[in-house]
């Protein structure tokens, strides 16, 4: 069987969280329109949180201004609270991503507040977008979906009420999140086909860290619970503040070569990707990216089909 399976990359966001050299504006909009000119329909381009904490995403605005200008492109602004929403979508951004986390050790430490108020924040949200910009898309993720390195297990339970809750609430996607890479194949499957069962009409996407060696994998695992929407980084980039020695998201490249190499449709050129990635080495001197594909090469069957 294949399909159409959607990669969305959440490198200028994600994979930039913990990269200490503030990238130039500029550099992160050549990134941004580089990447969406090799097939990618959805880049999370930016957060707007307070730039005091995080003085990377101090451009967030003008990012965001640069993103819209690539056509077809739907640039996606990741917040944490109800000024950073606001700001999101006064500075034009046609998708946010709320994110919570399932785990309440983990929401306090990120936002200072307990799962339920943010679930109330989410709401106040929507309520403020559906009267200031009703076409705003708006997403909402959950982090430590799948375990957390302050609390340990994070119940399946919670994080199914979780999603039902925020889709009631009007998230027109729930991204499930394992920021910590606790998680594993057979639990991922178990709880993607779970909340499946659960919300219907509300697609559901997952967003895999590759700190423990199980990206790829729960990336397999998550395609057999007819998950279709997956979140990489190029490089490998990110980490979380909360899971020292992390490696970082899944590598957009290896990503896209196993679901091609599977026969699935993601519309993205990989040898593309390849060269991008030389360029993102360029512009952080000081990163280590992750991933194999840039070392292997694909294999030579897989550039024939692909031909
Ligand atoms: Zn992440």
């Amino acid at each position: 069987m294949t399909y159409d399976v959607v990669v969305r990359e959440v490198g200028p966001w994600d994979g930039l969280q913990l990269v200490k050299q503030v990238v130039p504006t500029e550099i992160k909009a050549e990134w941004i329109s580089q990447q969406a000119s090799l097939g990618f329909s959805n880049i999370e381009v930016t957060s707007f949180v307070p730039p005091k904490l995080l003085p990377q995403f101090g451009d967030a605005a003008e990012v965001v201004r640069r993103a819209n200008s690539t056509s077809d492109l739907v640039a996606s602004a990741l917040v944490l609270n109800m000024k950073g929403a606001q700001l999101a979508m006064e500075a034009g951004a046609r998708k946010i991503c709320f994110v919570l986390s399932a785990s309440e050790m983990h929401n306090q430490s990120n936002v200072r507040c307990s799962t339920d108020q943010s679930v109330e924040m989410f709401q106040k949200i929507k309520a403020w977008q559906g009267e200031h910009y009703p076409e705003t898309f708006v997403a909402a993720a959950i982090a430590t979906s799948f375990g957390c390195s302050l609390q340990g297990d994070v119940s399946q339970y919670r994080v199914t009420e979780l999603a039902a809750l925020l889709a009631e609430l009007g998230a027109r996607e729930i991204v499930l999140a394992d920021t910590v890479g606790y998680g594993n194949p057979r639990q991922v499957y178990n709880v993607f086909k779970d909340i499946g069962r659960e919300i219907t009409n509300v697609p559901l996407a997952a967003h895999f860290h590759d700190t423990r060696g199980m990206g790829l994998a729960n990336v397999a695992a998550a395609l057999e619970a007819d998950i279709r929407i997956f979140d990489a980084a190029l490089g490998g980039l990110g980490g979380c503040p909360f899971a020292p020695g992390a490696t970082g998201n899944i590598a957009t490249e290896d990503t896209v070569y196993m679901l091609e190499a599977m026969g699935m449709h993601t519309h993205i050129d990989v040898n593309g990707l390849l060269e991008l990635r030389k360029n993102l080495e360029l512009w952080l001197p000081e990163e280590t990216l992750h991933g194999t594909l840039a070392n292997a090469k694909p294999a030579i069957n897989f550039i024939r089909n692909s031909a």
